[in-house]
């Protein structure tokens, strides 16, 4: 934990005094609750508000501007890249209890406070038929104001697209404490300079989101599930591109890597394929997952064209439409995650996007790296939209293992970019990879990004710090905290 800078006595007590007590909280326990994400990195704020109204938050952005006072929106703090943590003290607003949601079936729209739980929109759609695509496995734990701040993707993200392709207006604060509404719940809407979009992504330094109109979709009629083996991570691959070629878009394409599987294994009471099943070789396999799902009929005509192409690519598979089932088929993909902890008792985890023709170089180049550092690289994630979770396993007590792989992940993002990729695809920037930013962006583009966050934030007083100021993260020690997710 980081001491708090306590700079702006004077403007915390105007803030209670205005606010009351209530509203803005300064105890330690507190404070340290809102000092980290599930990056682990605490800074500790001077205040946490959670407003009552939304006139609050003009309020608390206008004194912060007259005081500069630096100021930090909190969802749920479930973001991997620091960029809840108020890095620079001052005050977090945190906005878990505004999380109010109504659905309209009629127009498939959902108006949600920004603290609502990603999750639950879908519980209320349901009923109507109707589901909110964009789908963080975290999602029964994050808010969907973190989501919009983020631009969230998900599993089903290459089939229905990221968070962006589902908002349809926005309503909020500009860091100067002006009310705005960007949009409204309109199909269409063009008017103007398109600011909301700017908004959805922007990590909570243009804005803060108080309301958000969401479109929603028909909640496909069922669902297909698949699980395969492949010999080798090339052919795994291999076989991907080969299946987005069919054009049958599914809507889960989940690539588990030979390392992954096997530190998986290991965890489970029971291996997901026998040795005979995997033709008398236990020896490690890669793994897909694919989700194919709409129309019953239609259904019907892909499931037929996938069992072919399992035909010609796989060792051993399952498959399943009934709903429990599928459920068994995900648990390795579920679980791969927390198993990893068995090559290491820290990890980086990196969200980096390459395009198709590069999917077995990356994967090479994850392999030559943990050949080089002896630190293992289990890789896996989205293979329909070339997202993939880069790991990097390591021991933090081991001073070695930390350059090694602080090294290690500054050349991995570095051949990302090489192949044509992105050094982030659904966790963003925040303080994790300001180190890469430049990287993967020009000077000019930087620039054009800075002269924005200016333009609306000319005191720099909203996620500052974050983004754009490279901090070097292994001059922190991460603190050691049981957080909901994770034994899920
Ligand atoms: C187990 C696990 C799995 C995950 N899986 C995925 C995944 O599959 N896909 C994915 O994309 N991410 C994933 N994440 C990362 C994380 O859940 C997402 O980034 C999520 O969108 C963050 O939501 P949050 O409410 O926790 O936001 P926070 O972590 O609190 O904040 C994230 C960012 O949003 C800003 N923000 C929050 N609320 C507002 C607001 N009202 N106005 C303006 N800015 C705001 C914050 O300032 C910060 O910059 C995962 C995380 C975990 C722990």
């Amino acid at each position: 934990m980081n001491a708090p800078v306590h700079n702006h006595p004077a403007a915390t007590q105007a803030l209670i005094a205005k606010l009351g007590p209530e509203k803005v909280r300064t105890d330690e326990a507190t404070c340290f609750a809102a000092s980290f994400d599930n990056m682990r990195l605490s800074f500790m704020p001077e205040a946490v508000i959670r407003p009552g109204v939304e006139d609050d938050i003009g309020i608390i952005l206008k004194l912060a501007n007259e005081h500069r006072v630096p100021v930090t929106v909190r969802g749920r703090g479930t973001g991997n890249t620091g960029a809840s943590s108020p890095i620079k003290g001052g005050w977090v607003i945190h906005l878990d209890h505004w999380d109010k949601i109504e659905i309209d079936p009629i127009s498939a729209m959902a108006t949600v406070q920004p603290g609502a739980i990603t999750a639950k929109i879908n519980d209320l759609a349901a009923p109507f038929g109707l589901f909110f695509p964009p789908d963080p496995s975290s999602l029964k734990y994050c808010s969907i104001g973190g989501n919009i701040a983020t631009n969230a993707g998900g599993l089903r993200a290459a089939k229905y697209g990221v968070v962006r392709d589902h908002v349809y207006a926005l309503e909020g604060f500009l860091p100067t404490g002006e009310k705005v509404r960007w949009a409204a719940p309109l199909r269409k809407f063009v008017s103007g300079i398109n600011i909301r979009d700017l908004w959805i992504g922007s990590e909570g330094t243009l804005g803060i989101i108080t309301k958000a109109v969401l479109k929603l979709v028909n909640k496909p009629l069922a669902r297909r599930t698949f699980l395969l083996a492949c010999r080798t991570d090339e052919g795994a691959l291999d076989a991907a591109a080969e299946l987005m070629g069919l054009r049958i878009n599914p809507s889960v394409f989940e690539f588990l890597d030979t390392q992954t599987v096997e530190a998986a294994e290991k965890m489970r009471a029971k291996r997901v394929f026998s040795t005979e099943e995997l033709k008398g070789n236990p020896a490690t396999h890669a793994i897909l997952l694919i989700e194919i799902d709409g129309h019953p009929a239609a259904l019907a005509e892909d499931a037929a064209k996938v069992r072919e192409w399992i035909g010609r690519h796989a060792v051993a598979f399952r498959e399943t439409e009934i709903e429990i089932e599928a459920e068994a088929l995900w648990d390795i993909r579920r679980t791969c995650s927390q198993a990893m902890y068995s090559l290491g008792n820290a990890k980086l985890n990196e969200d980096i996007v390459v395009p198709f023709k590069s999917y077995v170089a990356l994967i090479r180049y994850t392999r030559e790296v943990r050949d080089r550092t002896g630190l293992a690289t289990p890789t896996f994630g989205h293979a329909a939209d070339g997202n993939f979770h880069v790991h990097i396993m390591y021991n933090r007590d081991d001073a070695e293992h930390c350059r090694r792989a602080e090294k290690a992940i500054y050349e991995v993002m570095q051949k990302v970019v090489e192949l044509g990729g992105a050094i982030t695809g659904e966790h963003g920037i925040g303080i994790a990879k300001s180190p890469f930013l430049s990287l993967q962006h020009t000077p000019a583009e930087i620039k054009a990004m800075r002269a924005i966050k200016l333009a609306l934030d000319p005191n720099g007083i909203l996620a500052p710090g974050q983004i754009f100021e490279p901090l070097n993260v292994w001059d922190y020690r991460p603190v050691k905290v049981t957080l909901a997710w994770d034994k899920h």
